[in-house]
């Protein structure tokens, strides 16, 4: 297991569109391994190849209750449906959090890490996390799509408020 360096906003690989990946072989393999070693060791649930300084279409997410490994490569958007907005951060932008409104369902085609074909439907938070990450391998940040920014300090207050009605 390695541990790779994050790439940090503003970077020219961050704002890039990703090359499509072309060779299935066991340095992606690698990459992809220490891609999800990395997202754990800082408590993400989602990272791009860019966000690593590779920029190839590729991306690591993790998914549903069972925290399932989801590896996405050159994917395509199939079809989206509805409309949410939740608060949103990124390993790039330490400390950013934001609303985000995206589509509330994704349906999508991506290449696993030995080049098969598979598609994939997913709605509420994980169809977020995959939009987010696809996103960066086209070179989008969400930064730009924030409408309303919180604070360190209204996150915390907001994790209380929630733990007392528990
Ligand atoms: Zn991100």
């Amino acid at each position: 297991m390695a541990l790779l360096e994050i790439v940090k906003n503003p970077a020219k690989v961050l704002v890039t569109k990703a090359a499509p990946v072309t060779k299935f072989d066991a340095e992606l393999a690698k990459l992809l391994d220490d891609m999800y070693d990395t997202m754990l060791e800082h408590d993400g649930v989602g990272i791009a190849a860019p966000q690593v300084n590779k920029s190839i279409q590729a991306a690591v997410v993790e998914m549903g209750e069972e925290r399932a490994i989801l590896e996405i490569i050159n994917p395509t958007i199939l079809a989206t449906d509805g409309s949410a907005i939740e608060i949103e951060g990124c390993l790039s932008f330490p400390e950013l959090y934001g609303d985000v409104e995206r589509p509330d369902y994704v349906h999508i085609k991506a290449q696993d890490r030995n080049g098969e074909w598979y598609e994939v439907e997913a709605a509420g938070f994980d169809a977020r996390v995959i939009q987010h990450e696809i996103d960066h391998l086209f070179g989008v940040l969400f930064d730009k799509k924030i409408t309303r920014v919180y604070t360190l300090e209204e996150l915390d207050e907001m994790a209380e408020a929630e733990e007392e009605q528990e």
